[in-house]
């Protein structure tokens, strides 16, 4: 079967948020894109699913990049720039931690009253905790002064030089940093240095030594900038608006449309062949699969990309990076009265700072119905949470020890959470229970993989690869691209794909973004 009547300018393979910006960003550039998704919602782990009257988030639920000025509200503009807005409801607080040693402290919107907190707990490190924030502040501050396009295109690079230099080079500097390193420069209480952990871990799943000075500068100051902001209607609003702007303008998605192969002529990637045989065409492929699954990066699984094929960067990329474990999640219905209106919407829980990076070392919990009641049903709430496991402890299990083994987790989690919201086994009206395997399947990621975690401590974000591979015609994105996970980063990656391609296509503004 071949079906090249519609000639689109642009495929994109995958429709996570990195995918979907950088469709709506090519159609908002006036390119007509086709992006093809596996399976019958869009967003990938940005998605929202919907069971008995219940709207669930998939897998992210604090969402940065919401704010309204300054450049790093990527989120923001991405709707805008194809016509679109999401109703966001503001949280007060990013997330309260629930550490060892009775560590409790929560991470007010407001930056002086969280630094404030802080060093009242560690009053000896009052000076060094300013300094670290700080410094992130400035990187930040770099990130914000400047419009997020595509590092690849000289073009961009000398025009931006010329809008802000002080902030290029401010970045330049950081970019090889890693935040552990400059927390060590500043702080010497080991407890605290545990927290600079944690705080990085919780969405880098790295220490801080490991993770890199950019992400870290962004994420410590945006949640006090830009602030966190729940879209209304749940995170898949997201993904659903931006589905709906670029389809206003001529572009078109298809579901159920699992792409097998990506089919390349003269060592140029033409096309794509799904699952039922179907050929479709196009000059340009965008894939916004992982890495590990375009490349076919291990031995187990084919990917997109016939193995002779596939460049040998890729590999080495694969050795640098390594996929992090999966998660165990749980997305609960439960009884409203179990729930003050008082707790925060997002907690951490870490019982042992030494199994920080363990199977089940972190607990992440999430009630977004405390921001927007309209996600279930009258008179209860959503709880949803889960750990980091990795997909060997589910491989090889009879079907009965995986049902038990999902039961034993979902105890365990349901123990932990009870810290925090009491009774909550007696009060529970729906459950879903996901594993490792339940996110290989239905996100179609590596292992059910967060994403890349270095394998070594690396030099910051230098060895993150861009959007362009080895093979012509074929751009990659998402969070197995630079800058790495998170709704906000694959809004990056999406933004600096689109604008790649832009310039290929010779379709992008000469003007940089106001
Ligand atoms: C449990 C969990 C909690 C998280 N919490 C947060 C949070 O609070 N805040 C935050 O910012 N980030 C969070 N994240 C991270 C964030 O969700 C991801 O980094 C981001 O959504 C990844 O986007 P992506 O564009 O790389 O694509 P993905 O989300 O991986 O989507 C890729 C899409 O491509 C499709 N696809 C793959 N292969 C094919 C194929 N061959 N053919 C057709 N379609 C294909 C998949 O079905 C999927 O829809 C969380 C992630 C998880 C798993």
């Amino acid at each position: 079967m071949k079906s090249n009547k519609e000639n689109f300018d642009a495929i994109v393979i995958g429709s996570g948020i990195g995918g979907l910006v950088t469709a709506s960003q090519l159609a908002a550039k006036g390119a007509e894109v086709l992006v093809l998704e596996k399976y019958i919602i869009p967003g990938g782990s940005g998605g929202s699913f919907k069971r008995k009257g219940y709207t669930f988030d998939v897998g992210a639920s604090m969402i940065f990049g919401f704010g309204d000025k300054g450049y790093t509200n990527l989120l923001t503009r991405a709707l805008k720039d194809i016509n679109e807005k999401c109703e966001t409801i503001p949280d007060p607080v990013q997330l309260e931690y629930h550490l060892p040693n009775n560590f409790r402290i929560s991470v007010d919107k407001n930056y002086d009253q969280f630094i404030n907190k802080l060093s009242k707990i560690f009053p000896k490190e009052k000076e060094g905790i300013k300094k670290f924030y700080d410094t992130c502040a400035s990187v930040f501050k770099c990130l914000d002064s400047m419009p997020l396009l595509s590092i690849e295109d000289p073009s961009y690079l000398f025009k931006v030089f010329f809008k802000s230099p002080l902030s290029c080079l401010g970045l330049a500097r950081w970019l090889p940093v890693n935040a552990g390193d400059v927390a060590r420069k500043f702080i010497k209480d080991p407890e605290l240095l545990k927290f600079i952990d944690i705080e990085c871990f919780c969405w880098s799943v790295m220490p801080a030594l490991k993770t890199p000075m950019i992400n870290a500068g962004m994420v410590f100051t945006d949640r006090h900038a830009g602030g966190i902001n729940y879209p209304k209607g749940g995170v898949g609003k997201i993904a659903e608006k931006l589905v709906s702007g670029m389809e206003k303008l001529g572009s078109k998605i298809r579901y159920k449309a699992n792409v097998t192969e990506i089919l390349l002529k003269d060592e140029k990637a033409v096309g794509v062949k799904l699952s039922n045989g179907e050929e479709i065409y196009s000059n340009i492929i965008v894939s916004n699969s992982t890495r590990w699954d375009t490349f076919g990066l291990n031995d187990k699984k084919k990917g997109l990309i016939a193995s002779k094929n596939v460049p040998k960067s890729e590999y080495k990329w694969s050795q640098t990076y390594k996929p992090s474990p999966s998660f165990v999640s749980i997305h609960l219905g439960v009884e409203k009265n179990l729930i003050s209106n008082n707790i925060n919407c997002h907690h951490i829980i870490v019982e042992n700072w030494e199994e920080l990076e363990s199977e089940k070392g972190v607990i992440f919990v999430s009630i977004p119905t405390l921001l927007d009641s309209s996600l279930a049903p009258d008179g209860k709430h959503i709880v949803h949470a889960f750990t980091p496991s990795s997909i060997s402890e589910w491989e090889g299990l009879s079907r009965k020890d995986y049902l038990e083994k999902k039961e034993k987790y979902f105890s365990f989690l349901i123990e932990k959470i009870s810290t925090i919201l009491p009774n909550l086994e007696d009060n529970i009206d729906h459950k879903e229970i996901g594993t490792p395997k339940t996110h290989k399947k239905f996100l179609g990621r590596f292992e059910g993989s967060y994403g890349p975690i270095p394998s070594q401590k690396l030099l910051g974000l230098l060895p993150m690869p861009f959007n362009t591979t080895k093979i012509k015609n074929l751009y990659c994105v998402g969070d197995s691209c630079f800058p790495g996970q998170g709704l906000n980063a694959v809004a990056f990656s999406g933004y600096a794909c689109a604008h790649k391609i832009g310039s290929k296509l010779n379709i992008n503004s000469f003007k940089l973004p106001d």
